[in-house]
């Protein structure tokens, strides 16, 4: 089997809101063509023209070429000996950051193709499920107002979520406000269902976040996500030797590497790669198999289409400790109408998908709506 062709595809709603951090605006899709017909299909969660550079780039020379150049011609069933090649073949520009991410998308792409050539779920490769099924927390944005914050957590508990996730929005910019706005989303979840918070890098620095997680505690978070900003990892160790909420980070993180650092020197007590910003299924699966060393929980980032969820879920689903699927509740439909069958939640969990592969299909016309082309 060889790959003749890399599609990297830029799809995006209509209007698009710049100011709000919501990523399910825009998306882009990765499809691995091969000359059996079979073609794999991955996601980038990153700037979606960006990574179609850097897919589609000439080389420019030996350790400085685009992804799409490098693949074209190999057998995608190699997917870590491919991984190799792309991390060296783009090490000129890349090593980190958005060139990884493509590398994650195409990663992901020859996963789909390696389960599709042999008629088995991805699971199945990364070594066996150890379970099918996995509780989904609800992920979104935190409204403005403590009635609005308060009115939604009830609504999201009433759709039987266990775990409800929310971020951004108004946190960090008032002392005050955020400790309403978390009250709020307390009182309208219940007492039984877990509240995590996402800060979105607004606690200014360590002391100014330890003094907060202090103040949310009455309102008992899981978890506080990203009070700081991902390179202040000094904070991040500081923060989580002083407080006794568990401090989450690494949605922005590429490679071992950067995880190895967020873990040993942040010190954080959960870590969350994305499968497709990270490096991919296979680099993933190395980092929560670093995390589960150390003893710290590794809860994917997953904030996109039903793509990512379902490698996601893939992921977790051999993780040897496995908490949730993060699962975003942002209603466009760029977001939710992408696969034939979308990864659901009923009352508060999420199905391993079973089909070859990642298990999921596109729907051509829902990519037509959406394509931009350039
Ligand atoms: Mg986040």
């Amino acid at each position: 089997m060889k790959i003749i062709s890399v599609e990297a595809l830029v799809l995006r709603m209509p209007e698009i809101d710049v100011g709000a951090a919501d990523s399910t605006q825009d998306a882009l899709v990765v499809r691995v063509h091969t000359d059996t017909g079979l073609v794999g299909i991955g996601e980038v969660d990153a700037s979606p023209t960006v990574v179609k550079s850097i897919i589609e780039a000439p080389p420019s020379h030996a350790i400085s070429s685009g992804l799409a150049e490098i693949l074209i011609g190999e057998d995608p069933r190699d997917v870590e000996r491919l991984w190799q090649a792309m991390y060296e073949g783009s090490i000129f520009y890349g090593r980190r950051g958005v060139a990884v991410m493509a590398m994650s998308g195409l990663d992901i792409a020859l996963w789909d193709l390696l389960g599709k050539s042999l008629d088995v779920p991805i699971y199945r490769l990364l070594g066996g499920a150890r379970r099918r099924t996995i509780p989904a927390y609800a992920s979104t944005l935190m409204p403005d107002t403590p009635e609005e914050a308060e009115a939604h957590a009830r609504e999201i508990a009433q759709q039987g979520f266990r775990a409800i996730k929310f971020g951004w929005g108004p946190l960090g910019q008032d002392a005050d406000h955020d400790v309403e706005v978390v009250a709020a989303v307390r009182r309208g979840a219940g007492d039984d269902v877990e509240i995590l918070l996402d800060i979105g890098f607004g606690w200014r620095d360590a002391d100014h976040a330890i003094a907060m997680c202090e103040r949310v505690r009455p309102s008992r978070p899981g978890w506080i996500e990203e009070p700081l900003p991902p390179d202040d990892l000094v904070g991040y160790a500081k923060l989580a030797a002083a407080v006794d909420v568990p401090i989450a980070a690494g949605e922005e993180n590429t490679t071992r590497w950067e995880f190895a650092d967020l873990m040993d020197r942040g010190r954080v007590d959960v870590i969350q790669p994305d499968v497709t910003r990270c490096g991919g299924l296979s680099e993933a699966r190395r980092i929560a198999a670093m995390a589960d060393e150390r003893g710290i929980a590794c809860v994917p980032h997953s904030w996109s289409t039903s793509i990512i969820q379902a490698a996601s879920l893939h992921l977790i689903a051999v993780m040897p400790q496995a908490r949730y699927l993060e699962y975003c509740i942002r209603p466009n439909p760029l977001n939710t109408s992408l696969a034939k069958t979308p990864i659901t939640v009923r009352d508060g969990v999420a199905h391993v998908p079973e089909g070859p592969g990642l298990g999921i299909d596109l729907d051509e016309s829902q990519l037509e709506r959406f394509a931009v082309h350039a």
